[in-house]
């Protein structure tokens, strides 16, 4: 019998206590898991050799075998569609009115905070759906490495929201796997390439899965990651690739009026026929459809590239404006990273080497380059590390991050691409006289009016001590920690009042809804900044307008002569009326300024007054 080793006490992870962690790519198509063992990043396989698990959980009318995932589930897919869950990821964090409803086989309910999914197990949420898939992957890992987990690292989109991640971190839990940290994927890739090779310099990762594009700029320095951009497209990938050809047979083979049935037969012959042409000139599908007509088809590697060209020039342009939010022209880029089982395409790797200048990185293979490195970061962070990984990991955040000021407008606190974990600071102050409580509203997007951004949260800072407008300090600060999560503080330094919030949004944002509210942001720069320059000056008069009211009211009869008192408030309602009626910004400006010059007089006298008032009850000694 060998000896037991004892650890002297209150030390951690002597060198023969190797805490298990593991690695895990949650993907929308396949799902994989890996771990460190003896230095190496692998991926472990299930106990029939297959490395991939496919994200489907079935829920089955067997009381004996209720809930399958993975390769057994698939296999129901045709015949049980309504209860076998493909593609779960897309529902994560997300409301039933992000979704178009139709375009799913599903039945969904419109559940508060995130939608689920009615089967015959009764409703599931997308969180227990995926916690099926991390469970399946915990059991492998377990029974593969002989103990229990200390810890995971799961990665997720670099585009996912808060509420996104959040439902993952959520699932992680509900599968009994303690997570040490989020990771974004393509971070994850440059973590398996950039260890291995030590390098530095300025790296693309070119992510193209089964139903979704990403592309991250990344930059590695001495050890340190940081992620330059991110861009993308959320419904490209794959299975599109698969409709492509499904669709060229349904015009071969004349098929008018496919049905259900035809086309997941179609659908399955091409993706077996695209995996194919990656690695052979040419291929066979033959089958028969439902009108009874049986059909072999010859397709080429050549006709294959011709008919998806459209589809990998697509990629490209996401990748063009990643570069430029970057400020990079491809010719910098140092290495380029290929992620995601849809870059065997050949097709699709000459795109990335024509773009590029370059022959892109394939060293690791593309299905697993995720789970390693979120592997190698999972060894790190549960304490198995050695002075060689002692690096730190930068990330970055998809969208500007702001609050709301006055006139509705947005002022951007942490802008978009900052790397994360951050913590940005910037102080506000009151609009009106006396003040005493503050709404703070916290915004995600790119544009300048509030109504044009996504509300994340609300709160209100209270007990501000009654000052005179413009004399509190609010310090308001926005702080996102490694997982992407935001919370946000207020604090009035004079008082030290104080009022706080973690960011959980209910549900979350859509891809394409970050896409566009890009898009949105590049296309109306220049309306959003016209629309800026309105609010500002409709702000500045109302203000005015507001101050010398009040000034009116307390010393125009004492200060002033009937004549002046008059002229100043004729002006004051010009001011007020033109607030109501017009939007021309310059016309508002003029008309402020002329109230501005027309009061300066009563403002001096206002000021000399207060003073005579303040130095009539004051003693000698304290003006001295
Ligand atoms: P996800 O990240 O969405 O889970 P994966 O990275 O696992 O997706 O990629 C799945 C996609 O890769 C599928 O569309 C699959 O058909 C495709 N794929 C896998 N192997 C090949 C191959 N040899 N040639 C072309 N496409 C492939
Ligand atoms: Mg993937």
């Amino acid at each position: 019998m060998a000896l037991l080793q004892i650890a002297e006490p209150g030390q951690a992870a002597a060198p023969h206590q190797h805490r298990l962690a593991v690695g895990i790519d949650l993907g929308t198509t396949n799902s994989l898991v890996a771990t460190v063992a003896s230095g190496i990043s692998r991926v472990l396989p299930d106990d029939q050799g297959r490395r991939l698990l496919p994200s489907v959980v079935r829920y089955s009318e067997d009381p004996e075998q209720a809930i399958s995932v993975g390769h057994t589930a698939q296999a129901e897919q045709v015949s049980d569609p309504r209860n076998t869950i493909v593609s779960v990821k897309r529902f994560m964090g997300r409301s039933l009115a992000d979704l178009d409803a139709t375009a799913t086989p599903y039945s969904l309910l419109d559940t508060p905070g995130m939608v689920s999914l009615d089967t015959r197990a009764g409703a599931k949420s997308p969180v227990e759906v995926s916690a099926e898939i991390l469970r399946e992957l915990r059991s492998r890992a377990e029974a593969s490495l002989g103990g229990d987990l200390v810890g995971s690292v799961i990665t997720v989109p670099a585009y996912f929201d808060d509420a996104q991640r959040q439902a993952t971190k959520d699932a992680a839990r509900l599968a009994g796997l303690n997570v040490l940290r989020l990771l974004n994927e393509p971070t994850a890739a440059a973590i398996a390439y950039g260890l291995d090779k030590g390098s530095s310099g300025t790296f693309a990762i070119y992510d193209l899965g089964g139903g979704t594009f990403d592309i991250s700029i990344l930059r590695l320095t001495q050890g340190v990651f940081e992620v330059k951009a991110t861009a993308g497209d959320a419904a490209l990938g794959g299975d599109d690739f698969d409709h492509c050809i499904a669709e060229w047979m349904r015009g071969q083979i004349a098929l008018e009026n496919p049905t259900p049935a035809d086309t997941r037969l179609l659908l399955s012959l091409a993706r077996t026929a695209k995996e194919a042409l990656s690695s052979v000139a040419s291929t066979e599908l033959a089958g028969r459809s439902s009108d009874g007509r049986e059909f072999r088809l010859t397709l080429s590697r050549e006709a294959f590239e011709v008919m998806s060209a459209d589809l990998v020039k697509r990629t490209l342009r996401p990748v063009r404006k990643a570069l430029r939010d970057a400020g990079l022209e491809a010719e910098e880029v140092d290495g380029v990273v290929l992620v995601g089982g849809s870059t065997r395409m050949p097709q699709v790797r000459a795109a990335v080497r024509e773009l590029f200048g370059r022959e892109p990185l394939t060293d690791l293979d593309p299905d697993e380059v995720v789970a390693l490195g979120a592997a190698l970061q999972a060894n790190i962070l549960a304490g198995n590390r050695s002075a060689a990984d002692d690096w730190l990991l930068l990330d970055v955040c998809p969208l500007s991050l702001g609050l709301e000021t006055m006139g509705g407008l947005v002022e951007k606190i942490i802008p978009r691409n900052s790397t994360i974990p951050t913590a940005r600071a910037q102080e506000f102050t009151t609009f009106k006289d006396g003040q005493t409580a503050m709404a703070i509203h916290v915004l995600q997007g790119e544009r300048e009016l509030v109504s044009d951004c996504r509300s994340l949260a609300r709160f209100d800072l209270r007990g501000i001590p009654p000052m005179v407008a413009g004399a509190a300090r609010i310090r308001v600060t926005f702080q996102i920690d490694a997982d992407g999560l935001l919370s946000v503080g207020a604090c009035e330094t004079t008082s030290g009042v104080e009022a706080h919030i973690e960011v959980k949004p209910a549900y979350g944002l859509r891809d394409e809804q970050i896409a566009d509210m890009l898009l949105d942001a590049y296309g109306k720069a220049d309306s959003d900044m016209a629309a800026r320059m309105l609010r500002e000056a409709q702000v500045d008069a109302r203000r005015l307008v507001d101050a010398t009211t009040a000034a009116l009211a307390e010393d125009g009869h004492a200060l002033l002569s009937r004549d002046e008192y008059q002229a100043l408030q004729q002006r004051v309602y010009e001011l007020a009326e033109l607030l109501q009626t017009s939007a021309e910004t310059r016309a508002i400006k003029d008309a402020t300024a002329a109230l501005n010059s027309a009061s300066t007089a009563f403002a001096e006298r206002r000021m000399d007054a207060g003073i005579r008032r303040a130095l009539s009850g004051a003693r000698l000694e304290e003006l001295a």
